[in-house]
């Protein structure tokens, strides 16, 4: 049974193509610059030449097109015929508060899709336009939409509502929501198998350029710290997190900006960036600490901090926690920043194993043997949770 990913962007379309039975990816890619001059298709099939196509890409359609074309393509493909294609699962951002779970696709979830533009403007329409490709190009195959926002939805009022006028969220459901679902999904599965404990309680760490954090019991989450946009909570590579929100009409006043500049500000030139002046990505500004540039140390300790206070605050919500995990981009693999996520959490009896710890993207658990929480490392992998979803919904 294959599987199609697909994660559709504004200008950019990511796929892979799963082998359910054994898990094992088939062939993987990126199209790039769709809609716009230069327009290219990256293909990765497993056991052939990695191959770049450049030629004009207008559309969505077109891109879908083509990914479909080469998987079948005699020289580079890795299908003989899209029959071998079995469903196809599609990362979508925002659900809003009408899925908690992911679901075939039909006229029904496409109006929510659509409905929920407003929530994610930048990410739902392209999601959208994957799917109606898909629909076009392979009718009669099933589309299942994997919700960033689904895992989250079983928070209480008391952890998604914000202290505004209530009418706000009834007009227009402004409230928590929480993104990266599909990753803390994945994780605290994987943790529960590590862990041999069927719903254990855990606080998960995404840390990647986007992060956040997500307190998760018996399965089932209870708090998050993205918002009603992904800009809230952790520091992140460009993007402030939590702050005083009173700075806004403050510096849109000083400095003459409109909500839309204020808004390009937190999200693009903020964070780590912002702070650092020197990049977003966490190994240069590891780099450019260690050669002492002190705004770099100050950008990494800032973001170290906020992690340990929203572990400290996520730790109130549980009676007794089963571990803690690390996983993306930085979480997989600074074995510096655990460390000093671990130290932070030393009054808690939180304690790392540094020979543990001595590890980049592996599953495993890197706590001392003394520790009062297990500390873990989990990769995450949102495509095959979007996979399985797919099998699940479809079989
Ligand atoms: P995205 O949110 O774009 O999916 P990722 O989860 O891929 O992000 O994380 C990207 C971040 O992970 C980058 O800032 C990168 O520097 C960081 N990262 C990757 N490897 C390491 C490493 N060995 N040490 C520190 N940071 C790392």
């Amino acid at each position: 049974m294959n599987i199609l990913v697909i994660n559709s962007g504004s200008s950019s379309l990511k796929f892979q193509v799963i082998n359910m039975a054994n898990e094992e990816i088939l062939a993987k890619g990126l199209v790039e610059r769709i809609g716009i001059e230069g327009s290219r298709l990256k293909f990765e099939p497993a056991d052939k030449e990695k191959i770049v196509i450049d030629q004009d890409i207008p559309s969505h359609k077109e891109a879908i097109e083509l990914v479909l074309k080469t998987l079948v393509d005699e020289k580079h493909g890795i299908l003989s015929s899209l029959d071998e294609i079995t469903a196809i699962g599609h990362r979508v951002l925002h659900g809003g508060e009408k899925y908690s779970e992911s679901i075939v696709v039909d006229e029904d979830v496409k109006k929510v899709i659509r409905d929920c533009f407003v929530l994610g403007p930048l990410h739902n329409p392209a999601n959208l336009l994957g799917i109606e490709a898909c629909e076009e190009l392979m009718p009669g195959k099933k589309n299942v939409a994997v919700f960033d926002t689904a895992f989250h939805q079983t928070m209480d009022p008391v952890n998604y509502m914000y202290a505004l006028p209530y009418e706000y969220y009834e007009k227009y459901r402004v409230r928590r929501y929480g993104f990266h679902g599909t990753s803390h999904k994945y994780v605290s599965k994987r943790a529960a198998e590590i862990l041999g404990k069927d719903k254990p309680n855990l606080i998960i760490c995404h840390l990647g350029n986007g992060s956040s954090l997500s307190a998760v019991k018996e399965g089932k989450c209870i708090d998050t710290s993205m918002g009603l946009t992904p800009l809230e909570g952790l520091v992140m590579g460009t993007r402030c997190g939590d702050i005083d929100p009173a700075i806004i009409p403050f510096i849109g006043e000083k400095e003459n900006l409109s909500y839309q500049d204020i808004d390009t500000m937190m999200n693009k030139k903020s964070g780590v960036l912002g702070i650092s002046g020197v990049s977003s990505d966490f190994r240069d500004l590891e780099t450019a600490a260690e050669e002492g540039n002190e705004r770099a140390r100050l950008a990494l300790d800032m973001f170290v901090t906020r992690v340990i206070k929203y572990i400290g605050a996520y730790m109130t919500e549980f009676d007794s926690i089963d571990g803690i995990c690390f996983t993306a981009g930085v979480g997989e693999n600074s074995i510096e920043m655990r460390q000093q996520i671990a130290e932070g959490l030393k009054i808690f009896g939180v304690k790392i194993d540094e020979e543990r710890n001595n590890v980049r993207g592996k599953d495993t658990i890197v706590s001392a043997d003394d520790s009062t929480i297990k500390l873990l490392v989990v990769p995450t992998n949102e495509e095959l949770m979007i996979a399985k979803d797919t099998v699940e919904l479809t079989k």
